[in-house]
């Protein structure tokens, strides 16, 4: 079943990268993924990336997709090959301290907040740009900037939704000419179960898809 719904969601994503979030998921779930050849996996905890990582086959990569405290960023480090939820400058400190221990350069993705739902975390679009213009992110030499990532209104119409990732896709081209190293700077995280068709229409390359695959 599992291997089923993968099969259906890559035929109609095409060059679109897939993270499997195997979130809240079985080690019986996470194999059968495994299976199906995936190999990117998202959670939102670290502790579960702790839990499940060494119980996995270790060609799999780890994407932390949810809120990262700067007091966790020294465990998960070791973990994990991309963070899409880097939210503010304290957290770029702390994972620039820890990367430059560990002789890492650390890829992540900068959250961007495009939703009108006040639970959500990510910079401010316009706070972002005006971060990116003012140099600060030039010292941060053991942080690869690889791009954005957001999330949608939680039971937004369509129209509301394409037009939040439209927004994230703007801020994505301001930004790109401002990073350390633009060239880096190419992934947009965008769309999950209920949304990734109108993500990949507002051209994301990256979609995190949960529930559609195990439920
Ligand atoms: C849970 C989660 C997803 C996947 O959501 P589904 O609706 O289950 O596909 C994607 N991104 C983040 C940040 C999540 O927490």
């Amino acid at each position: 079943m599992i291997q089923q719904k993968i099969g259906a969601i890559r035929r109609e994503i095409g060059q679109t990268q897939l993270i499997v979030v195997s979130k809240y998921r079985s080690m019986e779930e996470l194999n059968e993924v495994y299976k199906s050849g995936e190999r990117k996996f998202g959670e939102n905890r670290v502790q579960e990336i702790i839990k499940k990582a060494p119980m996995m086959p270790n060609d799999i990569e780890w994407h932390l997709i949810g809120h990262l405290q700067t007091n966790k960023v020294k465990q998960i480090l070791p973990y994990v090959s991309l963070i899409h939820s880097v939210d503010s400058i304290k957290l770029l400190n702390e994972i620039e301290q820890q990367a430059q221990k560990l002789n890492r350069v650390m890829p992540v993705l900068l959250q961007i907040h495009v939703s009108t739902d006040e639970t959500k975390f990510g910079f401010d679009p316009n706070e972002l740009i005006e971060l990116a213009k003012s140099g600060i992110l030039n010292q941060f030499e053991h942080i690869q900037f690889k791009g954005i990532m957001t999330m949608s209104t939680l039971n937004a119409t369509n129209d509301q939704v394409k037009s939040e990732f439209a927004t994230a896709y703007q801020c994505f081209l301001y930004l790109k000419p401002l990073m350390p190293n633009p060239s880096d700077f190419t992934e947009r995280s965008y769309g999950m179960s209920g949304d990734y068709q109108l993500a990949i229409e507002e051209h994301a390359t990256i979609v995190r898809i949960g529930s559609l695959i195990f439920e």
